[in-house]
This record gives C-alpha cells, sequence and structure tokens, in this order.
C-alpha cells in the first residue's frame, strides 16, 4: 500500500554504542521534516517513571522531540492515521511485537526509521533487534571506535567500579551505576563471575 504517493519501508540503523546511531536517526528525521513529511518520533524505555516528552539528541547539542513508549503496543496506539514517517530510537528494549507493528505501518505505506544497539554486553543479539534486520529494506551498521586500540569497535562493554562486568548480570541494568565503553572484538571482555574478574585493560597493557 502508499501512503500519500509512496511505498512504505523498514530501516534499521544499528551498531555498537557511541557509533553515532542517533546522529543519523536525526539526521534523517530532520530531512523528511525537511522535505514537509509528517514525522513521529518515539523514544523506547524501560523506566517509564518519568513519562512527559523526551528528547533524542546527537553530539552536537541539537535535539528533537521523542514521546516515550515503553511497549509496541504504545507505538501503534500513538501513530497518527496521517503519519509519513516513524521513527523509534533505542528499539533494543522493545519487546517482539515491534516486529508486526513496523510490517504493519510499512504495509500501509509509511516509511518506518527504528534505531537501536544489536548486541547486549555480552556480545549477544539484543531484543527484537535480529528480526527487525530480517524484515528491514535498508540496514546500517555503525561503528565507534574502541577506546583501548583505535580499532573500529563493535561491541558494547560493560563496567563496575571500572572493571569489566560478569556475564551472568542483567541484559538491562534500570539506573544502575554500570558505564559503558565502545572496544572491538580483542578488548571487549566478559569475565563469568566476580571471582573470575580480569584485571583493568590499563593495568594489563600498560
Ligand atoms: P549512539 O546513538 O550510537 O550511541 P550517538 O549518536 O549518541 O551514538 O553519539 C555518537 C558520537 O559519540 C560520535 O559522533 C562521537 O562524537 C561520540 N563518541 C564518544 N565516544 C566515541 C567512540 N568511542 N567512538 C566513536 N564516537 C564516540
Amino acid at each position: 500500500m502508499v501512503r500519500d504517493g509512496r511505498e512504505g519501508s523498514i530501516e534499521v540503523i544499528t551498531g555498537v554504542m557511541f557509533s553515532g546511531k542517533s546522529e543519523e536517526l536525526l539526521r534523517r528525521v530532520r530531512r523528511a521534516m525537511i522535505a514537509r513529511r509528517t514525522v513521529q518520533v518515539f523514544k523506547s524505555q524501560l523506566d517509564d517513571r518519568y513519562g512527559g516528552i523526551q528528547t533524542i539528541s546527537s553530539h552536537d547539542g541539537r535535539e528533537i522531540e521523542a514521546r516515550p513508549v515503553s511497549s509496541s503496543r504504545d507505538v501503534a496506539e500513538f501513530v497518527d492515521s496521517d503519519t509519513e514517517v516513524v521513527a523509534v530510537d533505542e528499539v533494543q528494549f522493545m519487546d517482539s511485537g515491534i516486529l508486526e507493528v513496523a510490517n504493519d505501518l510499512a504495509n500501509q505505506g509509511v516509511r518506518v526509521i527504528v534505531s537501536g544497539t544489536d548486541m547486549d554486553f555480552r556480545g549477544l543479539p539484543f531484543g527484537p533487534i535480529g528480526s527487525l534486520l530480517a524484515i528491514a529494506e535498508k540496514i546500517d551498521k555503525l561503528h565507534a571506535i574502541c577506546v583501548v586500540c583505535g580499532d573500529l569497535a563493535t561491541r558494547n562493554q560493560r563496567l563496575i567500579d571500572g572493571r569489566p562486568a560478569p556475564a551472568e548480570g542483567p541484559t538491562i541494568q534500570v539506573g544502575g551505576l554500570e558505564s559503558y565503553e565502545a572496544r572491538c572484538r580483542a578488548h571487549h571482555l566478559v569475565p563469568s563471575s566476580l571471582d573470575d574478574q580480569m584485571p583493568l585493560i590499563s593495568d594489563r597493557e600498560g
């Protein structure tokens, strides 16, 4: 089906944290607005305590308003009938229903753009992203720079108190004190338990 004379489609922007996914999503949204398309932007969030309108910001400080959603049903419910472009950021947090919602919208002629990280901190597929890649018309996998060696980074390194986090931690840590770095495969460390902690990268390489 077409909406306002245009075919629908699904675009996925994926890759490691800091690879520029939000920048790319914002670029596409801004260009759609310049083209006078009707655009709705959503941001998936697990923790909906904060409610209200949120923003997606890129590194150059520009930002755009996004409606927080905690389930794929929210997206289906909030999309207006005349919307031509639907963007969803942080889509790795969505439930698997996002596949059907994205497909239905694309079948109705909507350009669907989703963005999210492809791997969890263990280096395993994150949420619905793998399946979204399978049904997408267009895929862009972006890379960051490994903070250890400067090569291309593909993996999300979770750190707790500056040390690699063990594999058995929860995939999603709401409000945790952990931090993340972009790293290449060789410098991505996932010890099997806290007792088995790897030394700090700087201890090993310094
Ligand atoms: P994402 O949405 O993929 O997490 P953002 O769009 O929020 O990424 O941020 C991308 C920006 O992050 C880059 O343009 C760069 O300025 C900055 N940045 C910080 N750390 C790194 C890194 N290790 N590799 C590449 N870019 C980085």
